[in-house]
């Protein structure tokens, strides 16, 4: 059993990542851009550490394998250019090599752009480098990087530390997952005094711990360290993981449920109240209390670009509701949001929910994964959980009559298939709202790590037929998340790209998927999603986003434009036949990882509804098949949105917990009447 790469494993694993960010000679490189490779930036070696403390397994032996293979191959003593082609060949001939060469590659590529110097551990806790510290190659791609340290700050919310081997405890109700979903249940049930105990898998930080490192904010912030893949290779999915869930990374776009949704999941699915004045009242309260609002949803260059795009050719845009308190807004902190905010001003799960569910009693432990719902005489009795923090482990076992599961949509159907309840449509139906990108390079710089990320949303195609269509937006910057995204044909042509990116302003776009994928669970339990765009409408929907984003580009004067592919990408420049370049970027190739997704949106893998055979909870959201659990976050939603869903999710939980208070006061009233 290794614990380490040997030394010619560690020689192929250099020559590879110096493939993907290599060595270029150019006669003007005064910032040295051209000339560092990614392993002089250490990119070579944190992955090496990263395969034996992070990488599961089965994966790593995969990894190392390849290595292995590559050795053989004569990739060390190889060109240049024989090592690219090396890999485009290697690439092409198996899905499995993609997956593997594409998993070094994007490691590669967010380790290069987004490491500060000197990689390694420090006493502030920030995994790469000192908290200051900068990326070499950050100068050349005007990216400031970290602009303040964080100040000491008590924490708001205390959190219990399990002792000893193990701990059991009573609640009412034990909510599994502090995200959107979880913490407005929390803050509802604890005000009408229940003693309501929150796990959480991931830690708690507030703004002290932030450093505006895009890293350090992977690693602790978001679901499995960063993007990761469903297991098909197929999307990139972008989800939260720490106290706040995915409030806490997020962009902070406020939409409200589309009136098309609400009557779809009243009439079809049978939620009521969901098209009525009750259904407004539950978002107005969820609005009013992430102070959701147009003030503080500053236009940076990126929005304009889009909104000049959209006025231009007419398009139907809107300024975004952001969820920041305009007291504590800086627009030159608000772009590092993705990284955890250092102001306190972004109105998260954790400091507006889960603060008021602590204030009115509940009680907290993070670095806790439940690992399965008790069940007893059919109905719920609670959760057995796994707290483990810095080489601490406790059993954490909660007894309570009533449990709500709030995992997000990967981890919710994995909680119920390890527990082994929840019926047949559980993990299915997997909707992850994917999308794309096109990129424009215009004249002027555009800076997109300026002031809140997402400031206009295009909403000109939102119904395309039947309800479905696309939403078009603006992303968050992070550089080593750009550079993992950008396309990568060879190494010349991203390091040419990346000189481009001060000047890139990004159109993301994400589908109201009709069709579905699926969340199953591996022999430990670990949840496998799946996804492939199949459905004739979601594809035809893709294709016509990636055609209305190269238009909004032109419109708003880009003077390149660019799709990305897995294995290159196409552009066009500015002069050059506008419906021509559309009409071939529509024949392009869409399935099996042939473009990029990603998903920052996942949904409806234990889904309320009327009909018990393809739903996992009644329509108040309580399950089927095991009374006292609850369904709480988005993985409770009937269907796709076809919009941003924090708003939703917060929404549709806070009429969860109301149908869980009027259970309880149901079942103790005929409790009381059969004693009686
Ligand atoms: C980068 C990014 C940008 C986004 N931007 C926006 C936006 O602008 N507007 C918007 O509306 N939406 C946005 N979203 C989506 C939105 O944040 C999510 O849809 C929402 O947070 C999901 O809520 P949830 O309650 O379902 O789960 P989450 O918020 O994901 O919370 C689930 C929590 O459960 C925890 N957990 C998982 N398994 C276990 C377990 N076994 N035991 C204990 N705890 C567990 C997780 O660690 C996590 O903290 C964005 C998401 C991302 C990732």
């Amino acid at each position: 059993m290794y614990t380490k790469l040997n030394e010619t494993q560690s020689v192929v694993l250099r020559e590879l990542c110096d493939t993907f960010v290599p060595s270029i000679q150019v006669e003007d490189d005064p910032l040295g851009f051209w000339a560092r490779t990614a392993s002089d930036i250490g990119s070579d070696q944190v992955i090496a550490k990263s395969l034996f403390e992070d990488v599961p397994e089965g994966l790593r032996l995969e990894l190392i394998c390849l290595l292995d293979d590559l050795s053989t191959q004569g990739f060390v003593e190889a060109s240049l250019p024989q090592r690219e082609k090396m890999l485009t060949g290697l690439s092409s001939s198996s899905p499995k090599f993609e997956n593997l060469i594409a998993y070094f590659q994007k490691q590669t590529l967010v380790l290069t752009y987004g490491l500060p110097a000197e990689p390694g551990d420090n006493s502030m806790g920030v995994t790469y480098g000192s908290p200051r510290g900068q990326n070499p190659n950050w100068e050349a791609m005007g990216y400031p990087g970290p602009i303040s340290i964080p100040h000491p700050k008590p924490k708001q919310i205390r959190t219990l530390t399990p002792q000893g081997d193990s701990l059991s405890m009573d609640a009412d109700v034990c909510i599994v997952g502090s995200g959107a979903g979880g913490a407005a249940i929390a803050a509802k049930l604890s005000a009408r005094g229940q003693r309501v105990v929150i796990l959480e898998a991931g830690g708690h930080y507030n703004s002290a711990d932030f450093h505006q490192l895009e890293l350090w904010g992977y690693r602790h912030l978001w679901y499995r360290g960063g993007a990761t893949p469903t297991a098909n290779g197929t999307v990139a999915l972008l989800a939260g993981g720490s106290l706040g869930g995915g409030t806490e990374i997020n962009w902070m776009n406020c939409v409200r449920t589309p009136a098309l949704v609400r009557q779809d999941w009243a009439q079809q699915y049978g939620l009521d109240g969901l098209d009525q004045e009750e259904f407004d009242d539950y978002l107005d309260h969820v609005e009013r209390r992430i102070l959701s609002s147009t003030e503080t949803s500053y236009y940076n260059a990126q929005n304009l670009r889009m909104k000049e795009g959209c006025e231009k050719l007419h398009y139907l845009h809107k300024q975004t509701h952001i969820n920041w308190d305009p007291a504590l807004f800086n627009p030159l902190m608000a772009g590092y949001t993705g990284f955890g905010d250092q102001t306190g001003g972004k109105q998260t799960a954790r400091r507006t929910f889960l603060l008021d569910a602590f204030r009115n009693g509940a009680q907290f432990i993070v670095h806790c994964r439940a690992d399965r719902i008790l069940v007893k005489n059919g109905r719920a009795a609670g959760v057995e959980a796994t707290y483990s923090n810095q080489g601490h482990t406790t059993k954490v076992t909660v007894h309570s009559p009533q449990v709500v599961v709030a995992c997000g949509s990967l981890e919710s159907p994995a909680l119920l298939l390890r527990t082994g309840i929840g019926g047949a449509a559980v993990g299915k139906f997997l909707r992850l709202q994917p999308g794309g990108a096109v990129y424009g390079v215009y004249k002027e710089k555009q800076k997109g790590w300026w002031g809140s990320p997402m400031t206009t949303n295009c909403e000109q195609f939102v119904n395309m037929g039947e309800g479905f269509g696309f939403y078009m937006e603006i992303p968050a910057f992070g550089p080593g998340f750009v550079a993992s995204v950008i396309p990568w044909a060879s190494g010349r042509q991203h390091k040419e790209l990346m000189m481009k990116v001060p000047f890139i302003s990004t159109f993301i776009w994400f589908l109201r998927d009709r069709g579905y994928g699926r969340v199953t669970i591996d022999a430990e339990g670990n949840a496998i999603p799946v996804y492939s765009l199949d459905d004739e409408t979601d594809q035809k929907n893709f294709r016509r986003a990636a055609g209305e984003a190269i238009r909004i580009h032109e419109a708003a004067g880009a003077q390149e434009i660019i799709i990305s592919l897995a294995h290159g990408y196409v552009s066009r420049k500015r002069g050059e036949k506008l419906d021509d370049f559309i009409q071939s970027v529509a024949q392009l190739p869409i399935l099996n990882g042939s473009q990029p997704m990603i998903s920052a949106h996942q949904l409806c893998t234990c889904r309320m509804g009327k009909d018990p055979a393809i739903s996992v909870a009644n329509t108040n959201g309580e399950l089927y098949d095991v009374p006292g659990v609850w369904i709480g976050d988005a993985s409770a939603c009937p269907t796709a949105l076809g919009a941003n869903p924090m708003v939703t999710i917060m929404a549709l939980a806070e009429r969860t917990a109301d149908r869980m208070t009027a259970a309880v006061q149901q079942n103790s009233k005929a409790a009381s009447g059969t004693c009686a």
